[in-house]
């Protein structure tokens, strides 16, 4: 086992890790000493594919504002979101859409030269800043690029695999040990601050949008040591994946005019939000395509995917090539279809986590030296349903927040003693996942808990669906101690990693899924067919989900959602 030392920990290298990273590097005037942790090639890290845009009001001189900035949240939020923290947002973002672009970001041009924007789902101004629809992968690019100004203020461990976050006694930070995938060796690495920045879990699903990295490591290994997580109900689905391999396909597409059409050539988006249309929010959009495929207005698809028509045609060829080329290559590559010529088929898809570990306003946990930033985290900007292309703009918030505070933290702390039985403790049950020589086989336990989550889990669910995906999970879970690991190296050992995350996803899921069933309503992204109606009065609070270990299942409470400026009324697009 090998041991090395740092100041700051940042744990994931997506938009939120490289942002925090920047704000470190920049603050720490070359007295951090940082560490970049990330399971992939650090630019492989899920964020280079967010496509769409990032939000935030850099337009206020043509009549955008914060106040309907974060009017539009909260309401898209279904008045879960806590107002103080998209408040704090909102004032955050109009700067870091204007540093990204001080940094070298390719945003795109207006004729005038100003940065554009466009639509996305339930705003009342188009406030999404955007490159192409490669917003990600040029965001990633230009941190990346700002980063090498400061090689010397950073360690990078690519394709580090991190299993446990070791925390004393006192609930303070120590260490996290990981494995380093090329090497096959054991490492400790220590730090006196840690920032998760882990992202999603939603590759819980079978039919998602996400990378097949999104399986929530770093939520389940703060869950696992106490730190309560939060609204893990509430997860979202967009409303054009791509048929039938659930790729996205970006909301800007609608952002920019294109419309979702039935079996009938109908415009149906006018039965459910007349207003908005397509750009209704995704929770009420999902629900639509749902209930027009249902209600046999779709069209018979492969796998039991039916779907409906995603139709840009009428945007014309020079928008599609300038605004949407990804979605024209996407359609193209994965279908065969030419969205210039024909419509494409499209249906709702699991796609990000509205909730996760719990923070304050700065990004910090209960845990002193523990921040959470990014879709790991759930401060909350989200409350029950993402407004698009708020996702990318959280994780530059909060990287600068959590960076900047972190900074300070470090400033004044000594390094922490290592708690040595915890860290043998960790490589021990490392060592006894490697050696599991059981009858159970993991990929198949991971299928199953797809299915489950695709078919009881969905935009739609009732109490009996998810009593039967509960069941299955805690099946799952007691098969996964039985299974067979046959690769019992450590150099690049993908089998030994895809088990653990496979447990990080059992862990989460069987927190979603309790959550989802005690929750006797109907709000945001939770849809429950048995209680279809929101209820405030019972259920304006968030979910939190402490890990309960003797038991080795969540136990669930409930705390306040903040409503400072903006109080609950009937959500109507
Ligand atoms: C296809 C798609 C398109 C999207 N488009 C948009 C958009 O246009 N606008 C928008 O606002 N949002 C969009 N979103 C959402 C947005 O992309 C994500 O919420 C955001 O990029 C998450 O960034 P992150 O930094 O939190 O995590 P990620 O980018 O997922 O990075 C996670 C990091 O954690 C590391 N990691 C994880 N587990 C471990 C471990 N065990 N050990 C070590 N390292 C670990 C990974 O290696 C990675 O570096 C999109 C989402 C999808 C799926």
């Amino acid at each position: 086992m090998k041991i090395r030392e740092h100041d700051i920990i940042i744990l994931g290298s997506g938009l939120a890790g490289l942002r925090a990273a920047l704000q470190i590097a920049i603050e720490g005037k070359g007295k951090i000493d940082l560490a970049i942790v990330s399971k992939v090639q650090l630019m492989r890290s899920h964020s280079v594919s967010a496509e769409g845009g990032t939000a935030g009001a850099i337009r206020q001189d043509e009549g955008d504002s914060l106040e309907l900035h974060a009017w539009d949240l909260i309401k898209g939020s279904d008045f879960l979101a806590d107002q103080d923290a998209v408040w704090k947002y909102v004032n955050r973002m109009p700067y870091e859409i204007l540093l990204l672009d001080r940094l070298g970001m390719p945003w795109s041009r207006r004729p005038d030269g100003k940065i554009a924007t466009r639509y996305f789902g339930g705003q009342t101004f188009p406030r999404t800043a955007y490159a192409g629809d490669k917003t990600g992968f040029f965001a990633m690019q230009t941190l990346y690029d700002s980063l090498q100004k400061y090689t010397d203020r950073f360690t990078r461990y690519d394709e580090f695999f991190t299993t446990h976050i070791i925390v004393g006694e006192d609930k303070t930070f120590r260490a996290i040990v990981g494995i380093f995938l090329p090497e096959g060796e054991t490492y400790v690495l220590r730090a006196k601050a840690l920032i998760i920045a882990t992202g999603s879990a939603i590759r819980m699903y079978g039919f998602t949008t996400m990378a097949f990295s999104g399986t929530g490591d770093g939520v389940a290994m703060a869950y696992r040591i106490g730190i309560p997580i939060k609204d893990m109900e509430f997860m979202q689905f967009h409303p054009t994946g791509i048929v039938p391999s659930g790729i996205l396909l970006t909301e800007g597409a609608r952002g920019e005019g294109g419309y979702l059409i039935n079996n009938k050539g109908e415009r149906f988006m006018k039965r459910y939000a007349e207003k908005f249309m397509e750009l209704a929010p995704r929770d009420i959009t999902s629900r639509a395509i749902m209930s027009e495929i249902e209600e046999g207005r779709g069209f018979k698809g492969p796998n039991n995917l039916d779907y409906v028509l995603l139709d840009i045609r009428h945007l014309g060829k020079e928008k599609i090539l300038t605004r949407l080329p990804l979605v024209r290559e996407l359609s193209m590559r994965l279908i065969g279809v030419d969205p210039i010529k024909e419509p494409i088929p499209i249906r709702p898809v699991a796609h990000y986590m509205m909730g996760g570990i719990d923070t304050d306003l700065e990004g910090r946990t209960i845990y002193e030296g523990i921040w959470a930033i990014g879709e790991c985290a759930c401060v909350s900007v989200h409350g029950a349903n993402r407004l698009g292309s708020n996702a990318t703009a959280e994780c530059l918030a909060w990287g600068y927040f959590a960076g900047n505070d972190a900074s300070k933290f470090v400033m004044e702390k000594e390094l922490k003693e290592l708690p040595t039985e915890k860290v043998e403790n960790a490589q021990k049950e490392i060592e006894e996942i490697l050696n599991k020589n059981g009858n159970e086989n993991q990929y198949e336990i991971r299928k199953e808990l797809w299915e489950t989550m695709d078919k009881y889990v969905g935009v739609y669910r009732d109490k009996i669906g998810l009593e039967k995906a509960l069941d299955k999970i805690r099946e799952l879970k007691r098969r996964w101690k039985d299974i067979k690991i046959l690769d019992k190296d450590l150099i690049y050992n993908t089998e030994l990693m895809n088990a653990i995350e496979l447990k990080n996803m059992l862990d989460l899921a069987e927190v979603v899924v309790e959550g989802a069933l005690l929750r006797e309503e109907s709000r945001g992204a939770h849809y429950r067919r048995d209680f279809p109606k929101r209820d405030d009065e019972n259920w304006l609070k968030h979910t939190i989900a402490t890990y309960d270990q003797k038991e080795d299942k969540p136990k669930l409470d409930y705390k306040p959602v903040k409503i400072l400026y903006w109080k609950p009324v009937e959500r109507k697009y």
